[in-house]
């Protein structure tokens, strides 16, 4: 077989593996990153309550300053009525009176409302801050746990990319560009095996002339149908 060829085999049996890798580390990692996405959301859910106690606190005051109005005005009708002259002037400071009253009495209930509302809230947020300290403290066991884990498959990673490289060095550099241009769409199986005279990546047949070719092997092959690159096994 043509040696190009041969160390083609052998690199992208490598990435294959060194594919393998990161859905490895992936796997392994699941429980942390379940978590994580948990802490995200709870953090989001932390910004949406931040914001809606503001809303609240801007609410309050307002009826605040709505109460101490209401309350001015009532000082106020009472200074009044101490001048007032006539049975129509009584009559009308006695309305208004009993509007800045109802006022008082309304802006008090707004306020206790939204005293209760903004204390829901401030319970919500440090419920949800505990909750994302326990995820903090879950995530912090489950990283010391797999540490070792992941160290191991990075290891394993930097040692097969190793063997790649030192292939890759001595190889014809045109050959390892071909490889990779095909690698970018063709990902594991850039390198293919042909079965029955039919392409092992694509499945198609290929011509007599075309295997009679491959078989020659005194190039690397592609398949002239999807363009992968093409062995033929030997028995
Ligand atoms: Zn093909």
């Amino acid at each position: 077989m043509n040696k190009n060829l041969q160390e083609l085999i052998k690199i992208s049996l490598l990435d294959k593996e060194i594919d393998l890798m990161d859905p490895k580390i992936a796997q392994v990692r699941k429980g942390l990153t379940e978590r994580e996405e948990q802490k995200a959301k709870k953090e989001l859910l932390i910004t949406d309550l931040n914001e809606e106690k503001k809303e609240h606190l801007t609410l309050l005051a307002k009826c605040e300053e709505t109460l101490k109005n209401a309350s001015t005005k009532l000082n106020d009708i009472a200074s009044k009525m101490q001048e007032v002259k006539t049975e129509k002037e009584l009559k009308a400071l006695n309305i208004e009176e009993e509007i800045a009253k109802e006022q008082i009495t309304f802006q008090n209930a707004e306020i206790q409302r939204i005293e209760k509302l903004i204390q829901s809230t401030e319970e919500k947020i440090q419920s949800t801050q505990q909750e994302i300290q326990d995820l903090e403290d879950q995530m912090k066991k489950i990283e010391s746990e797999i540490a070792l884990e992941i160290e191991n498959i990075r290891k394993e990673q930097t040692e097969i990319s190793k063997k790649k490289s030192a292939i890759v060095e001595k190889l014809d550099q045109k050959v390892v560009v071909f490889y990779e241009k095909v690698r970018k769409w063709a990902k594991s199986t850039s390198v293919v095996p042909v079965y029955k005279q039919a392409c092992g990546g694509c499945f198609i047949r290929l011509n007599d002339r075309a295997y009679s070719e491959l078989l020659k092997g005194d190039s690397v092959s592609t398949c002239p149908h999807c363009g992968r690159i093409l062995f033929v096994e030997e028995s």
